[in-house]
């Protein structure tokens, strides 16, 4: 048995919904909408499942799909990929496994900023690659300069940002990803940016790509996911975007890790992307109303929520919110006992955990999220 994969448990995010099924509880765990996603898009779906688009698509996608994530980015974040630098994948989770795979070898280090997003240290691992930790601090989780240096050895290979970031809600600032692209270019080291929330993030502040920095469009991996975008996290439709050099072997590991993506969900997206970017700004004044309303509720009943710029989460400061810096016996209890199911932070901390921080979704109806601060009001009384 390999040793990577077999000492490793469920994911939190699958323990948490489970906890949250099993007690019946609200869950605020796992990031997903509750509603059923944009009918336009479903209904196009619809039709051309119907309409026969059922057998093997391209290996690397629906050409419909590629030219239409070129031209999205174009339009919203200014680059400028060609066709032969997309492919299509069976979700962000596979685009990034596909990714590391294609570009690790045994005894490559690899710089990840903790927390982090749980899928990228296994797979490294499994590529044979070490991860060295770069922390962000709440409550500002801001990347900074000494911690980068620090986690870069002549090993290095790769640098994995999220941005935004989930769990810490963070949409990278222009200063911070000018460190990260310096570094790149100082040490001649590749970043995989797992870009995945790009489109939702709030206040008007704009995303900037790491791939859009200067020196990085040769040395970047940009990956995306529809399901993300559009609010259907269940499709699992995603991309990876890189020059040709480093798209080619990314395509190589997508052929033998699943080949291809269902085909009538890729026609769906293709014909979403080109929506106006005023359907955009709407969705995400949409999450950006289910977030204030979640941290309002919450502060009028006495927590401290941490500031979130993008994602579908907020964090809450446990200790300055009167309960045990514990984060994983309170979202143990609270789902059990409170009704309401959350995401202890130090499970995506695997080098120096943050206790303090338990991250919820507020991708829920006004009366889902009412509903649970009255049950995580009421929950004082645990502690
Ligand atoms: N990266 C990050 C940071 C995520 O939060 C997620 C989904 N939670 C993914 C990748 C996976 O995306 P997908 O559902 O498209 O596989």
């Amino acid at each position: 048995m390999d040793p990577v994969f077999a000492s490793l448990p469920d994911t939190i995010f699958d323990e948490m919904s489970g906890l949250s099924r099993r007690h019946g509880a609200i869950n605020l765990g796992q990031g997903f909408p509750d509603g059923p996603g944009p009918e336009d898009i479903r209904a196009r779906a619809a039709e051309a499942l119907m309409g026969g688009l059922n057998q093997y698509p391209p290996m690397r996608g629906l050409p419909e799909l590629r030219d239409a994530i070129c031209a999205h980015y174009a339009l919203h974040q200014g680059l400028d990929l060609g066709v032969d630098e997309v492919i299509v994948t069976s979700g962000g989770s596979e685009a990034l496994s596909d990714a590391l795979m294609a570009v690790l070898s045994p005894g490559d280090e690899v710089v990840l900023f903790e927390p982090t997003y749980d899928l990228y240290l296994p797979v490294l691992r499994r590529a044979g690659a070490v991860a060295r930790f770069v922390k962000l601090e709440p409550p500002g989780w801001r990347i900074s300069e000494q911690a980068l240096a620090d986690a870069i050895t002549e090993r290095t290979r790769l640098v994995v940002l999220n941005n935004p970031h989930n769990p810490a809600g963070r949409n990278f600032d222009a200063e911070e990803l000018g460190l990260i692209a310096a570094a790149c270019v100082r040490h001649d080291l590749l970043a995989l940016s797992d870009e995945v929330w790009e489109h939702i993030r709030f206040d008007g502040k704009p995303f900037l790509s790491l791939m859009a920095l200067p020196g990085m469009r040769e040395r970047t991996i940009k990956v995306g996911s529809g399901g993300k975008i559009f609010s259907m996290t269940g499709w699992k439709v995603g991309w990876v975007c890189a020059a040709p050099a480093l798209i080619d072997p990314v395509s190589r590991a997508h052929q033998y890790m699943t080949f291809t993506t269902a085909p009538a969900l890729q026609a769906a997206f293709a014909w979403g992307l080109a929506k106006p970017p005023a359907w955009f700004d709407q969705m995400r004044a949409g999450f950006q109303r289910s977030r204030d309303r979640l941290a309002a509720g919450l502060t009028g009943a006495g927590f401290a929520v941490l500031p979130s710029e993008a994602t579908y989460f907020l964090c809450l400061d446990l200790a300055a919110s009167g309960l045990p810096a514990d984060d994983d016996a309170v979202c143990r209890r609270w789902v059990a006992e409170a009704g309401v199911g959350s995401i202890p932070v130090s499970a995506l901390c695997p080098d120096q955990p943050v206790r303090n921080v338990v991250r919820l979704c507020f991708a829920k109806s006004d009366a889902v999220l009412d509903q649970a601060v009255e049950r995580l009001d009421r929950a004082r009384r645990l502690f």
